[in-house]
């Protein structure tokens, strides 16, 4: 991955948000325990590992000195994540937590939070729990008992897209920042870094597509193929004519696909023909009848009905 070290320290956006933080943390709060509530792919991290850098610098500069051994090592982890190197020296007293194969935390994990939140540490300790709603109830239990007391100098931020699985109680015990979405300039941006100019693939297409997250945008440039399925598809829907051999033989390459994947070209048409809706290219009928038709496909695939059938049933319905 193509990401300058320099660009990720700038964390594109939230500017609203890193205000409000940097208010919080200049009041020298002996702890402090955030939440970090916004849509996914949008840089919660990010900035989590922002607000770790500055509570964490040895010269107490408000962005991160970014000169520090402590500014420094916060980078490297940065970098370790993002480009996925395992070999860097990570920061020893930041400490990410993430569900257990995208499911769950469980206990264990919170666990070894508080075995970390023991260590000694001149200038404090961070942790940071990703997708928290994804707590089990005997994790936020426990979680709940070091959020009511805090050890000094402790730094934890919880993120979440989705606040209302979280126990009240932990919502109450933080100080909640609410993200908002990118902007189109922001996304524009972020995808540069990514690299995606060098793609074959139109950027404001992209952008659009976004709807201010990256989420969909990141998963296109892992597997441009799913985006040209999904143009083929609706080329064919849009033409006049049934194209029965192009469906049956895009319907072959869809059969190869995982669900994820079929998951994809579904929002991917789904948010472009919205799109072109709203610019009464496409009748309302027809996106109201692909919406429920979509949702019947995503039913009979999730079933184990034969994708290709099952997508030339989907096209069929939408053309009669
Ligand atoms: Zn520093």
């Amino acid at each position: 991955m193509s990401i300058e070290l320099k660009d990720i320290m700038k964390v594109i956006g939230h500017s609203r948000e890193k205000e409000l933080i940097k208010k919080y943390l200049d009041k020298n709060y002996l702890a402090y325990s955030f939440l970090f509530e916004g849509r996914d792919c949008i840089g919660k991290k990010a900035v989590a590992l922002q607000t770790a850098k500055s509570f964490l610098c040895e010269t107490e500069y408000n962005l991160g000195c970014g000169e520090c051994q402590s500014c420094k090592l916060v980078e490297n982890t940065i970098l370790s994540i993002y480009e996925d190197k395992k070999d860097i020296t990570t920061h020893p007293f930041i400490k990410i937590v993430s569900p257990e194969n995208n499911k769950e935390i469980k206990i264990d994990q919170i666990r070894d939070i508080i075995q970390f939140l023991k260590l000694k540490s001149k200038t404090g300790k961070v942790v940071i729990i990703e997708n928290a709603e994804k707590m089990n109830i005997e994790a936020s239990n426990s979680l709940l008992k070091t959020l009511e007391e805090p050890p000094e100098k402790t730094l934890i931020i919880l993120t979440t897209s989705n606040i209302t699985k979280l126990l009240p109680t932990i919502v109450s015990r933080t100080l909640k920042v609410k993200f908002s979405l990118l902007t189109d300039e922001e996304v524009k941006e972020i995808l540069k870094i990514k690299g995606a100019v060098k793609k074959n693939i139109d950027m404001d297409i992209l952008v659009s597509l976004a709807e201010g997250s990256l989420c969909l945008p990141e998963k296109i440039l892992k597997n441009q193929a799913l985006f040209n399925y999904a143009k083929d598809f609706f080329n064919l829907l849009i033409s006049k004519v049934n194209h029965i051999e192009g469906i049956i033989r895009l319907a072959e390459l869809i059969d190869k696909l995982e669900y994820e994947d079929i998951k994809v070209i579904l929002t991917i048409l789904d948010r472009y023909i919205y799109r072109k809706t709203l610019k009464g290219k496409i009748s309302t009928e027809l996106y109201e009848r692909f919406i429920s038709e979509s949702k019947l496909l995503d039913r009979a695939i999730s079933k184990g009905v034969k994708k290709k059938l099952a997508f030339e049933g989907f096209y069929f319905k939408l053309v009669s």
